[in-house]
């Protein structure tokens, strides 16, 4: 997968004892978006679809430097 922010390729993707492919982000965050109500280009709700994002650690901290990261519980 590639980093949503800079387009840099991270690997692995590992092999689980089933045979399926898993993607293991090394260094970053992986997620995945499940949109939300008011977007007008997505809601799972609407599509029954989520986004699978990366960013690499990079690019974290990057905007973290930026004050553009907000922690929070
Ligand atoms: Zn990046």
């Amino acid at each position: 997968m590639y980093c949503f922010v800079c387009g840099e390729k991270l690997e692995p993707t590992i092999k689980l004892e089933d045979g399926e492919d898993e993607f293991i982000c090394p260094s970053g965050l992986h997620f995945r978006d499940l949109g939300n109500f008011g977007s007008t280009l997505h809601d799972s709700l609407i599509s029954n679809q989520y986004f699978e994002i990366v960013i690499c650690d990079n690019c974290l901290q990057k905007n973290w430097d930026r004050g553009r990261l907000v922690p929070s519980r």
